[in-house]
């Protein structure tokens, strides 16, 4: 096929991934009573008879989402189900079936995949899922594992990106940054080894950003804890992408702009260490990485109380008029525009 851009076509990086996936949604609208929420969201939401089924797909593709030379397939297995299983997360849900679909080219092993499906059978124990089906097809090129994950939710509990209202709270669970600093260890180490095989990877001491990035969990303990503490967030997304990505979609669903305070976003102290090491800011990765996995969601500030003892919860801003602008706000106390420079597959 001729790879030259053609007259009258568009490259998919001049508009990356949101503007593609809407205009893909347009072409395919759904129109059935029964389909709550169909594109749009973290899963589609569809009628069941006294609760939600909440379903949503995400695909790890080799050489994009992960590096052989460095990703253990075991842990591969099981980021695979995290990353599916933190987008029903995100819909206030539970995860309870998955399918899994594979393409393998014959460079892998029989035991190579088994191992695969080890990490798969661990993140199943753990989320309390069973798999249910699948495909299995051949590659001629690098490794594919797509995952639709099956899920519930209570009528009353399910929580849209679309539901921040102005002055609502904006909380963000655990910590970020970590993700995306233990795949710069990993990408540096690789460079290291490759220039001179004799040295061996120097990743002492740098556990919790490696597993941050190679076998994320996802956050189902805060959808317990939430429910324990019987708030319903009034909108909600999974960080996979990047805090500041995450930040403009809660905007942009619910008709709002953002506001996030540089001073509160929760940085891990092994994160700021290492960020010092790769002379990064912190703040850089804290915003701009991505896959940490954690939940941003936003409340009304009556549920304030109810949360702000927990230590898995930081309040990193609020919800301000569309008008005033999504802005992330520096220690300095100066005001910046919150722009999507977050991951985006489709960009180099
Ligand atoms: P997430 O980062 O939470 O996985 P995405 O950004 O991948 O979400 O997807 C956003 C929404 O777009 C979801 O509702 C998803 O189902 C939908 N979507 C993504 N890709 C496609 C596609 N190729 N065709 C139809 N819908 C899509
Ligand atoms: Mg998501």
């Amino acid at each position: 096929m001729n790879q030259k851009k053609q007259k009258n076509t568009t490259s998919i990086s001049e508009i990356g991934e949101f503007k593609l996936i809407d205009k893909l949604s347009k072409i395919v609208e759904g129109k059935n009573k029964n389909i709550v929420k169909g594109i749009g969201d973290d899963a589609a939401v569809l009628e069941a008879e006294n609760h939600y089924q909440i379903i949503s797909t995400d695909m790890l593709v080799e050489g994009v989402h992960f590096d052989l030379a460095y990703t253990p397939l075991l842990h591969l297995g099981y980021k695979s189900i995290s990353v599916n299983v933190s987008d029903l997360c995100a819909m206030n849900g539970f995860a309870k079936q998955a399918l899994v679909s594979i393409a393998v080219s014959n460079r892998f092993t029989v035991e190579a995949i088994e191992e695969i499906y080890k990490g798969i059978s661990l993140a199943c124990n753990d989320y309390k899922i069973e798999i249910i089906g699948g495909d299995t097809t051949s590659s001629k090129t690098g490794l594919v594992i797509s995952v639709t994950v099956l899920g519930v939710c209570q009528k009353e509990k399910i929580t849209f990106r679309s539901g921040a209202n102005v002055n609502d709270l904006v909380v963000l669970t655990g910590d970020v940054g970590g993700a995306y600093l233990g795949l710069q260890l990993l990408k540096r180490e690789k460079e290291i080894f490759l220039e001179n095989p004799s040295v061996q990877p120097d990743l002492e001491g740098n556990n919790y950003v490696l597993e941050r990035q190679l076998r994320p969990k996802a956050p189902v303990k805060y959808i317990d804890i939430l429910n324990d503490l019987n708030i319903s967030p009034t909108s909600m997304i999974d960080v996979s992408d990047s805090l500041a990505s995450e930040c403009l979609h809660i905007a942009k669903s619910s008709n709002v702009c953002l506001h996030i305070y540089e001073e509160k976003i929760p940085i891990d102290y092994t994160v700021m260490n290492l960020a010092q090491d790769f002379k990064i800011n912190p703040i850089f990765c804290a915003i701009n990485g991505g896959e940490d996995y954690e939940l941003l969601f936003t409340i009304k500030q009556k549920d304030y109380d109810k949360l702000k003892k927990d230590i898995d919860f930081t309040i990193i801003g609020h919800v301000v008029d569309k008008s005033e602008g999504n802005h992330f706000i520096a220690k300095d106390n100066t005001a910046h525009k919150l722009t999507a420079q977050g991951w985006d597959s489709f960009k180099d």
